[in-house]
C-alpha cells in the first residue's frame, strides 16, 4: 500500500480506537469487535432459548463502542437498557480456519467488558427478523477494562465472572460454564471471517442480566483477569 499523509484524504481520517494496556503506557489498537450470543446455558434459558441445540452465533459492535473511561451515558431511544458482563479476548494475530487447539496462540490478553444492550430495540429486531445493531452497537455500548496481557493472566478457562449493581450481586457465573470455550470461538469465527491482530471477542454473558438506571454504579470482574467499574451517567 502507498504511504499517504493526511493531505491525501478528502476528509480527516478518524483515529484508530485504542484501549490501554494494564501496567504499561502502551495501547491496544482495536480492529473489529465480535460478540458471541447465548454462550452460557443459564443465560440462554433466561432469554427463552434451548442452549443445547444451537451452534455459536456472532454479531459485531463497532470498534468505537469500546471505551475504557468508566462512564456509560444512558442512551436515547430505549427504556430498557441492560448490562451483560463478559470476558473480553484481545487478539494479537489472526488468520482463517484456525485450529481450536492452537487458537490461544493468537490471544494477546484478556479483559472485562459490558455488552450494553437496548433490550427493547433488540427484542423488536428479533421479532421482525432485523439486524441487531440498533440494540447492540450504539455509542458507548461496550464499556471496557484495560487489556491485561496473557503473559500475566495466563489463559483463564475457569473462575468466577460477576457483576454488582449498586453493591448488589446481579450476575454470577463461571468461565467453565461457557458452552463454547475461547479457543472454539476463535476457531469458528475464523471459518467465517479473516481474523486479525486487534480483533476483540466478547465471549458471552452469564445469567442475571438486568436493567440499568442513571446514577447506577456497576462493578464487574473476571477472576484471574481483573475488574471494571462503570458509572451510568
Ligand atoms: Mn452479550
Amino acid at each position: 500500500m502507498v504511504d499517504r499523509t493526511a493531505m491525501d484524504y478528502v476528509i480527516p481520517p478518524s483515529p484508530r480506537p485504542t484501549l490501554p494496556v494494564a501496567g504499561s503506557d502502551l495501547l491496544f489498537p482495536v480492529r473489529r469487535v465480535y460478540c458471541i450470543g447465548r454462550n452460557y446455558a443459564e443465560h440462554a434459558r433466561e432469554m427463552g432459548h434451548d442452549p443445547d441445540r444451537e451452534p455459536p452465533f456472532f454479531f459485531q459492535k463497532s470498534p468505537e463502542n469500546l471505551i475504557a473511561d468508566g462512564v456509560f451515558p444512558f442512551p436515547a431511544h430505549s427504556s430498557d437498557v441492560q448490562f451483560e458482563v463478559e470476558m473480553a479476548v484481545f487478539l494479537k494475530s489472526g488468520g482463517v480456519d484456525i485450529d481450536a487447539a492452537r487458537a490461544l496462540d493468537h490471544v494477546f490478553g484478556y479483559g472485562v467488558a459490558l455488552d450494553m444492550t437496548r433490550r427493547d430495540l433488540q427484542g423488536e429486531a428479533k421479532k421482525l427478523g432485523r439486524p441487531w445493531e440498533v440494540g447492540k452497537a450504539f455509542e458507548h455500548s461496550a464499556p471496557c477494562s484495560p487489556v491485561w496481557p496473557a503473559a500475566q493472566t495466563g489463559h483463564p478457562s475457569a473462575g468466577e465472572i460477576w457483576l454488582d449493581q449498586n453493591g448488589t450481586r446481579r450476575q454470577t457465573g463461571d468461565l467453565q460454564q461457557m458452552i463454547w470455550g475461547v479457543g472454539e470461538q476463535i476457531a469458528v469465527l475464523s471459518r467465517y471471517f479473516k481474523l486479525g491482530g486487534g480483533d476483540v471477542i466478547l465471549t458471552g454473558t452469564p445469567a442475571g442480566v438486568g436493567r440499568v438506571a442513571r446514577g447506577d454504579e456497576l462493578d464487574a470482574g473476571v477472576a484471574g483477569v481483573g475488574q471494571l467499574h462503570v458509572t451510568v451517567a
